[in-house]
This record gives C-alpha cells, structure tokens and sequence, in this order.
C-alpha cells in the first residue's frame, strides 16, 4: 500500500496540506492531519507543500 505519514515530532498542525489532497485523505485533527490510508492515492501533493517536511509517502 502507499500511504502517507505525518512525522509526529515535526508537524505543526498548520493545516496547509489540507486542501492540496485530491482524494482528501487528510482529515485535520489536534496534533497534525490524520491520514486515511484507504484512500491515499501517494499523489505527493501534501508532501511537496508541507513546509517542514513533516509527510513522506511510502509504500
Ligand atoms: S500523498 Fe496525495 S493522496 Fe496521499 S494524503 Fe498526500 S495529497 Fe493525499
Ligand atoms: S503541511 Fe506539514 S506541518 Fe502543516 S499540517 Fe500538514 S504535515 Fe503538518
């Protein structure tokens, strides 16, 4: 499966990749978005806007 990941210790829920998932497989919550697996498509969209290169795709 490819999915993305939000590194805990380095996201600062800013909120921007948000918006940029096609599939809105972001869904925001308190510590930095949650990543709904199933529909992560691994696009790269979130990966390339997060300023602090807090999500990577793998799979
Ligand atoms: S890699 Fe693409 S499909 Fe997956 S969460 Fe990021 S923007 Fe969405
Ligand atoms: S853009 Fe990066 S720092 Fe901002 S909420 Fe998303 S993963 Fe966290």
């Amino acid at each position: 499966m490819t999915v993305a990941l939000v590194g805990p210790g380095t996201c600062t829920a800013c909120g921007a990749c948000l918006p940029t998932c096609p599939t809105r497989a972001l869904l925001p919550a308190p510590g930095g978005p949650s990543v709904v697996a199933a529909a992560c498509t691994g696009c790269l969209a979130c990966v390339e806007v997060c300023p602090v290169d807090a999500l990577a795709v793998i799979g």
